[in-house]
């Protein structure tokens, strides 16, 4: 065939130096081995396989079986199953929080590094999947806030087995989790939640109510947010209760969605449902915010894998296919835009694999951490899973006609991209959510402040911008009103501190020139003088 690429598959994903860099980083580098097992089996034929059955032939939902009863089970396509097995075997949803899974002397937070690291690469796959299991490992702080659940449901949750069958939590040899907090009426502010929860006489509560959106409808357990007469309380409701029964969730109907297609996402009613209260009564957003922390987090690594898988498919494009004359690479328009968006893929990678650790060490009782991330998570939240969006329309676009194509996978990967965005709250909720913490939480601020300053005198763009930060950050005026670019130029400087600390200087400089005067919309606007041969050299595919 003249002049068509070869497909991207035979890849160790693993082989990204950002991510091996960003592991060390974060003390991890215990994990490579493992992640370049990953690595190759994410980008092999196989894997790859599973990925497109499980996408193209999405769940089914049953309501009821041939007599009528209620079963209100979805049935998913094997590789669906296969993948499933694939990322709770490599303790993707669990592994960092048991013993065994980093070294003993392994430092604070490194597992959860590792398990980022992991997620990043395994989700090259497809990223359906990744939705329980990502809320599989999520659920586990929230949960720990009843010690005596905890001790019911962690074995299951953290164990390595996966196990779809809808049988007693206890039978089983592994379990996951998901979360019901958007209502109708009310999905970011979930104060106008109405879903009622009434206690039973035997120390249990009845919910009654429906919810708009409730991904993995067949997971094991659920974190719920309803109505206690103390006020907005969370409460974990199991799918088939202790006696082998049914819990009352009637599934709907599943979406019908843009992408993230081989999960399923559905409306379900609670109908007197059977639940245990988690956390104080009236505590509810408290209880579950533990959860949503973390499923933040892994939106990050979503924006940053999905940009890295694109940008992998862009590179080793244009490293193949010559128009007039010359390999697309050699063009300087093209060497600018392939390498102006390694750059985004980068800073990306860097500044998911940092906050994973900053959860791990928050989990560990490190405070420093903890105050770290309460601003660090949703200013990235808000940025990368904004940022992807158009990086991979970018990258997209070097494939031609082609990258409009759904065989060369990137418009799985376009469709995906906005989700990461919308989910455990949209762009202006996190960025209201930074404001929330500038107001109320000073100290995390001060700590933002110091970390980015870690990089002060490394590049003098980044000083400016600092500078400009502080002075955004003191101006209270409409500060609401300017939400959106104080957070912007948080996230920015977070990630040139990172890539100035950590990254060779020839990616900190080409990122430094264009991303942090807070209006860097398009990619190919590199620099003269940059040197692209080193993103270029960085970003290329490891084909085995
Ligand atoms: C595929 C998919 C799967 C999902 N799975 C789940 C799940 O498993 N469990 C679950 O509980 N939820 C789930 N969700 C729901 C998701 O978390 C919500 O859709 C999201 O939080 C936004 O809530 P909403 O849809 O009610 O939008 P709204 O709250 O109505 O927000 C609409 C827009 O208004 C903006 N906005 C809101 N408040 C303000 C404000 N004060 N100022 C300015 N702007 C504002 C938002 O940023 C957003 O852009 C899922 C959603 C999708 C798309």
């Amino acid at each position: 065939m003249i002049n068509q690429p070869p497909p991207l598959l035979g890849w160790d994903v693993a082989a990204y130096p950002p991510l091996l860099e960003a592991l060390e980083c974060a003390g991890a580098g215990w994990y490579a081995d493992e992640l370049h097992r990953l690595g190759r089996l994410a980008g092999g034929a196989q894997a790859q396989g599973w990925a497109v059955d499980a996408d193209t032939n999405p769940p089914v939902l049953r309501t009821h079986d041939r007599a009528g009863h209620r079963i209100d089970e979805v049935d998913y396509h094997p590789a669906y199953h296969q993948l499933m097995t694939m990322i709770i075997d490599a303790g993707l949803t669990g592994g960092p929080w048991t013993a065994g899974f980093a070294p003993d002397d392994a430092a604070p937070g490194a597992a959860h590094a590792a398990r980022a690291a992991g997620f990043f690469v395994w989700c090259h796959t497809e990223l359906g999947h990744g939705c329980p299991a990502s809320m599989t490992h999520a659920v586990i702080p929230a949960l720990r806030a009843a010690p005596e659940l905890a001790s019911q449901w962690e074995p299951g949750l953290v164990s390595r087995v996966y196990d779809p069958t809808l049988t007693p939590p206890a039978t089983k040899p592994g379990l996951t989790a998901g979360m019901a907090m958007t209502e109708k009426q009310g999905g970011s502010d979930v104060r106008a939640n109405t879903t009622a929860a009434q206690p039973t006489a035997d120390d249990m509560w009845r919910l009654t109510g429906h919810k708009w959106f409730c991904s993995a409808p067949m997971s094991d357990v659920f974190l719920v947010l309803a109505r206690a007469p103390g006020g907005l309380t969370c409460f974990l409701l199991p799918r088939v209760l202790p006696d082998g029964t049914r819990n009352a969730v009637r599934i709907q109907r599943l979406k019908d969605k843009l992408g993230n297609r081989a999960n399923a996402s559905s409306e379900v009613e609670f109908a007197d449902a059977l639940a245990w209260r988690l956390g104080d009564e009236g505590r509810g957003i408290s209880t579950i915010i533990e959860m949503v922390v973390a499923t933040r987090v892994d939106c990050v690594i979503g924006a940053a894998l999905t940009t890295r898988h694109a940008v992998a498919h862009a590179v080793h494009h244009v490293q193949h296919r010559e128009a007039f004359g010359h390999r697309l690479v050699e063009q300087p328009a093209m060497t600018n835009v392939v390498a102006d968006l390694a750059a985004e893929a980068e800073a990306m990678t860097a500044v998911a694999v940092r906050l994973a650790a900053a959860f791990g060490r928050a989990q560990a009782g490190d405070e420093r951490e903890r105050l770290f991330a309460r601003l660090a998570v949703p200013v990235s939240k808000y940025w990368t899973t904004k940022r992807s969006v158009a990086a991979v329309a970018e990258a997209l676009e070097c494939l031609g006609g082609n990258g409009y194509v759904e065989e060369s996978g990137l418009p799985r990967l376009y469709r995906e991209a906005p989700l990461y965005s919308i989910w455990e709250g949209a762009g202006n909720v996190q960025v209201l959510d930074v404001l929330r913490a500038v107001v109320r939480t000073p100290d995390a601020v001060d700590i933002f402040l110091e970390e980015v300053g870690l990089a002060a005198g490394g590049d003098a763009r980044l000083d400016a911008a600092v500078a400009e930060l502080r002075r955004e950050l003191h101006d209270d005026a409409q500060l609401e009103y300017r939400a959106r670019r104080v957070s912007g130029l948080m996230a920015a400087v977070l990630q040139g501190s990172l890539l100035v600390r950590h990254a060779p200087a020839a990616v900190a400089d080409a990122w430094c020139a264009t991303r942090l005067d807070g209006g860097h919309d398009l990619f190919g606007t590199l620099p003269e003088g940059s040197d692209t041969s080193v993103l270029l050299d960085r970003a290329t595919p490891a084909r085995l």
